[in-house]
């Protein structure tokens, strides 16, 4: 995603971040370009220009692209271009200050909650827009029933939506929010009629991508007051685990819908063709779907620890990953 400093709006970044990625060999990077310049939802960005350079999606991740006016400037130019526009999706003026769900459990805690139609206003708009233009839109980590219910009638139709959920709004719920910045994130922690809602879109094919939405921050960021900490939190060293974990062994989606969700699924997002065959590049996942293990954040080779997955036990884990033919990580 481009939301780093610099921000990845112009084609010197986007090789920069390519030129780096190839160097260190150990992952395929494909970036995200912003959508607008300084993604401050004011001029489009260079999209053509990184598009050359590498980028494989425009967003203003962060934050949603700012107007509908804008949004359809950003998707005529992307759809010239065969780009998908992925949208951060939350309306501003109903999100403003929350920093959880609004419901019982925000009441309680005495914090400022953000309403799910913060998300599914902003969706709504995205697929009208989708509509207007036809260019393939990408919802990033769409929290809610009423979203995907957008994304649902948009697939009907025959538009080229598609969207993506996290790991944490497929575990957690608004209820298990306590009073540690870990549990803030945007979009929040949504309700358990969502989650549930969220499960069956990602078993019967409504939702295409499990994605992270990975986040990391220093830890003294994040060891301040709920209201005053960073959104966001780690999601690498869990996902596919999340996924055997909460998904697999419970029998709410099948095995082979749970690779797909990690591989075919986003990779069609995006527009990268990968196959396991002779002469493709070797690009593997070896994992145990039934091994034993537990979590623990002090342990990570991450610079960053904002996970409310510490200590957590899991069944199932990543065992090895290849990349171009070569074994980069072992466990
Ligand atoms: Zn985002």
């Amino acid at each position: 995603m481009p939301n780093t400093q610099p921000i990845n709006d112009n084609a010197s970044v986007t090789r920069g971040i390519v030129e780096r990625a190839a160097a260190a060999g150990a992952v395929r990077v494909w970036p995200i370009g912003a959508a607008s310049v300084g993604s401050k939802g004011e001029a489009l960005a260079e999209i053509a220009a990184m598009k050359d350079a590498g980028i494989v999606a425009v967003s203003d991740d962060g934050k949603p692209v700012a107007t509908a006016r804008l949004m359809r400037q950003v998707m005529d130019y992307c759809r010239a271009l065969d780009l998908p526009v992925i949208d951060h999706c939350e309306d501003p003026s109903l999100f403003a200050g929350g920093v959880m769900r609004e419901g019982p459990r925000s009441i309680r805690l005495g914090l400022k909650g953000i309403p799910a139609q913060s998300e599914s206003i902003c969706v709504g708009r995205d697929v009208e827009v989708a509509m207007l233009t036809g260019a393939r839109l990408h919802i990033a980590h769409m929290s809610t029933r009423a979203s995907l219910e957008y994304v649902r009638a948009a697939k009907k139709q025959g538009l080229p939506v598609t969207c993506e959920v996290t790991p944490h709004h497929f575990t957690l719920i608004d209820e298990d929010v306590r009073y540690d910045s870990h549990y803030k994130m945007n979009p929040p922690l949504a309700s358990r009629e969502d989650r549930a809602a969220l499960i069956e879109g990602l078993a019967d094919g409504s939702v295409d991508a499990i994605a992270t939405d990975h986040a990391p921050h220093h830890p003294s960021s994040k060891d301040v007051e709920f209201d005053r900490a960073p959104f966001g939190i780690t999601g690498f060293e869990t996902a596919l685990a999340l996924g055997l974990s909460e998904l697999l062994h419970p029998g709410k989606i099948s095995l082979k819908r749970l690779v797909e969700l990690f591989t075919t699924g986003p990779a069609r997002v995006l527009g990268i063709e990968r196959k396991i065959a002779a002469d493709e590049p070797a690009d593997l996942t070896i994992f145990s779907p039934d091994v034993a293990w537990t979590f623990r954040a002090a342990d990570s080779p991450s610079k960053s620890r904002n996970t409310p997955f510490d200590g957590r036990s899991f069944r199932g884990a990543p065992m090895a990953t290849v990349v171009a033919g070569r074994i980069v990580y072992r466990r």
